[in-house]
């Protein structure tokens, strides 16, 4: 069984009331559309995923990810991309909304194993609020317990979609409405709260996002005959510093913030300095397998703030260098980042530049 994932990132989003639509727009971290797709990808579900969109898509480079363009009415959009696949031979299809960027992982599962012994299978919701229906200008009642109220993704038997989808030319609000006014069965499944749509600008203040700081700190003996490595980079220098690895305090200090504010112990812990496996590691090179583990758990880099403690380099002679290289290692935005130089009076080892120290605070926004 192969599946195809679908995101419909199309609309206009005239609700929103902004120029750049509401899908692009930057949400928790990243352009709102992106947390389906990196959803998507981790699941492990899909075989390929088609975003379909009328606005260009330049930052996407992975190979099983296209972008292909959307019609003006979203089911169009949605035939669109189904006449994309069709000869690709998925077995199934799940269709998906970008403005609904909160929904789980586990949904999706949920959504899959269903998918074994149905066609087509819808999550909803129930309702708390009494409900009334106008017809023309009468009010009525309504029994709220009947009613339901559908989310996406939605996934399907791609053939049974898509032969429904060709004959379709009204103005469908998602690939269930077809299923029904087919007389088709629907496996619905409970969907998730958290999983709203996002319409106005309001929604996007909607979810809960949990703060964590972390503070870390490092300091090396600089000896001779050794490479001065900073933030990522070499810089001239009359010594470099000792250690295990390259010895590049910032990035150690920046290790240590990360691992505190996720509460995951320290660097020691994780590289262990009697451990010849990490005998003159690049520090870069520590650094990476702790981001990736920090973005799998749901938590990003809010900003990071840095006190480089020395008597020499100049830290203003090479600020600009090290915080272009610690965005590009943290994939952070340079404004996020924020790099101080400490002297220290010509006091102690620091001082006499013997040794460099730094201090960093890193603060984390976790989201999952
Ligand atoms: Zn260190």
């Amino acid at each position: 069984m192969t599946n195809c994932f679908i995101l419909l990132a199309a609309g206009k989003g005239k609700r929103f009331k902004s120029n750049n639509p509401k899908q692009f727009t930057n949400y928790i971290n990243k352009p709102l559309f992106m947390h389906s797709v990196d959803k998507a990808i981790k699941s492990e579900l899909f075989k390929s995923i088609i975003i379909v969109s009328n606005t260009p898509i330049k930052s996407i480079k992975d190979k099983s990810i296209k972008v292909i363009k959307g019609g003006k009415e979203r089911y169009q959009s949605s035939q669109k991309a189904l006449n994309f696949i069709k000869n690709k031979r998925f077995t199934n299809v799940f269709i998906h909304d970008a403005a609904r960027p909160n929904f789980s992982i586990k949904l999706l599962k949920k959504l899959n194993l269903n998918l074994k012994k149905n066609k087509a299978v819808v999550p909803y919701l129930t309702t708390d609020n009494s409900t009334k229906y106008r017809i023309k200008n009468k009010i009525q009642n309504l029994n709220r317990e009947n009613l339901l109220f559908t989310q996406t993704p939605q996934c399907f038997n791609f053939k049974s979609l898509f032969n429904l989808s060709k004959l379709n030319n009204t103005k469908i609000t998602d690939e269930a409405t077809l299923f029904l006014d087919n007389k088709k069965k629907i496996k619905f499944i409970k969907g998730e709260e958290s999983n709203f749509k996002i319409t106005t600008k309001s929604d996007l203040k909607k979810i809960n996002i949990l703060n964590f700081y972390g503070i870390g700190f490092d300091i090396h003996k600089l000896i001779k005959n050794k490479k001065l490595y900073l933030g990522g980079i070499k810089i001239p220098f009359h010594s470099g510093l000792q250690g295990h690895s390259d010895g590049d305090v910032i990035i150690h200090a920046i290790i240590d913030g990360i691992l505190g504010a996720m509460r995951k112990k320290d660097i020691g812990t994780l590289y262990p300095s009697n451990n010849r496996r990490f005998q003159n590691i690049r520090s870069p090179n520590m650094l990476s397998p702790i981001l990736k583990n920090l973005d799998k758990e749901g938590y990003f880099i809010n900003n990071v703030d840095i006190n480089l403690i020395c008597e020499k380099p100049k830290v203003s002679k090479y600020r600009k260098k090290i915080v272009t290289s610690l965005s590009n290692l943290l994939n952070l935005n340079k404004d996020q980042i924020n790099l101080k130089g400490k002297t220290v009076e010509k006091l102690g080892l620091i001082g006499k530049e013997k040794a460099i120290a730094c201090e960093a605070i890193v603060s984390l926004n976790y989201y999952a």
